[in-house]
């Protein structure tokens, strides 16, 4: 009779086994600045109205497999002309994983560039898909000659754009994400994940590109707990992907206090305006630092470089800090770190933190 050892290693694929799994480190305990999450609860009397509507729900029940309430209200707040729909995910995560089993073809390849949201190769990974990573250039704008000679030769069919990126925080070109877009023979996900800071967005420009779909998250936004994300494009492409979407892959309590807090989406924005405006100030401090270089941001984190980033990630978490340490995920990312925005009193006692552990 075979080990469980042995069979672990003859049944799974080879490219599984040599994966780390995605690392999501404990931080009970501390200042979590870690996972691009919203600082801030909503207000009591919100949090009051949910927690009424969250006790008689009916939770023995499926969930609606198709709530279009919910969805209704998505569409109104993007304005999305006829024609055009919504898929609601599990988190954007989802959706990415629905996409690329969607086009994978034998041969198929999910191109995007690097550094990137980490997830879209992974998932090209899990599900055996070829990927195609195109650097940025040196400043973390787009090598747009290198990334249409690539298009050109690979013909991916998805290309993942993160607008702003994650980790850089910059917004890349409209006009050079137009371009490629126009040169893209497949699908091209503009991931607008941190829209909420950037507020900038591909969705006008849907109707105008027949391989554009727009991908979002509620996660930033001050919903990360509900996992929450949502495609909106041409429903001839979302009515092709909703064949693979599980059918009750987001539940009855997400969708009910999604619902609320759409109904109450300025205040959801008014905290992402506060979000902006401490990003601002946490760059000028940290600008301020003697060894510290910090990057532009359009989201709600900040990309900065020390001399030696695994030593600061360890000092501050030693000083109950967490961040998230990029050194060594990928060459350009060399002693990067990248700290989430806070509220002011987290902000303070990072940059404190941090000024004790450098010139420690
Ligand atoms: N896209 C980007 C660019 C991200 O940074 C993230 C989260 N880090 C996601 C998608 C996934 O978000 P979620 O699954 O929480 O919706």
């Amino acid at each position: 009779m075979s080990s469980v050892f042995s069979l672990v290693h003859t049944l799974i694929r080879p490219e599984i086994l040599a994966l780390s799994a995605y690392h999501v480190p404990e931080s009970g305990g501390f200042i979590k600045l870690d996972a691009m999450e919203n600082p801030y609860l909503v207000p009591q009397s919100l949090q009051d109205e949910i927690a009424a509507a969250v006790a008689c729900a009916p939770i023995n029940r499926y969930p609606d497999p198709n709530p279009s309430l919910l969805k209704e209200k998505i569409r109104h707040l993007l304005d999305l002309p006829d024609g055009m729909d919504v898929l609601l995910g599990n988190g954007s995560d989802e959706l990415i994983q629905l996409l690329a089993m969607a086009v994978n073809k034998p041969g198929a390849v999910l191109l995007s560039v690097e550094p990137s949201f980490v997830m879209y190769k992974m998932i090209s990974t899990f599900i055996g898909m070829r990927y195609a990573g195109v650097p940025l250039a040196e400043d973390f704008s787009l090598d747009l000659p290198v990334m249409l000679e690539t298009i050109e030769r690979e013909k991916p069919a998805l290309v993942f754009l993160a607008y702003p990126n994650n980790p850089t925080g910059n917004l890349f070109s409209c006009d050079e994400v137009r371009q490629i877009i126009a040169a893209s023979p497949g699908l091209v996900v503009l991931d607008e994940a941190y829209y909420a800071f950037a507020r900038d967005s591909f969705v006008p420009h849907l109707a105008q590109y027949p391989n554009l779909l727009v991908m979002r998250t509620f996660s930033k936004l001050g919903m990360a707990g509900l996992r929450l994300g949502f495609l909106a494009g041409s429903s001839l492409w979302l009515a092709q992907l909703e064949k693979l979407r599980l059918p009750y892959n987001v539940g009855v309590l997400p969708q009910l206090v999604a619902e609320k807090l759409l109904d109450n989406h300025p205040v959801l924005l008014e905290q992402a305006d506060k979000i902006k405006q401490d990003r601002a100030l946490l760059a000028t401090r940290l600008s301020e630092i003697a060894g510290v270089r910090v990057y532009p941001s359009e989201a709600n984190f900040l990309l900065f470089c020390v001399e030696n980033a695994t030593a600061v990630f360890l000092g501050l978490k030693q000083r109950n800090i967490l961040i998230k340490n990029l050194n060594g995920g990928h060459p350009m990312l060399t002693n990067c770190l990248r700290v989430t925005v806070g509220t002011p009193d987290e902000n303070q006692a990072f940059i404190v933190a941090l000024q004790d552990v450098l010139s420690a």
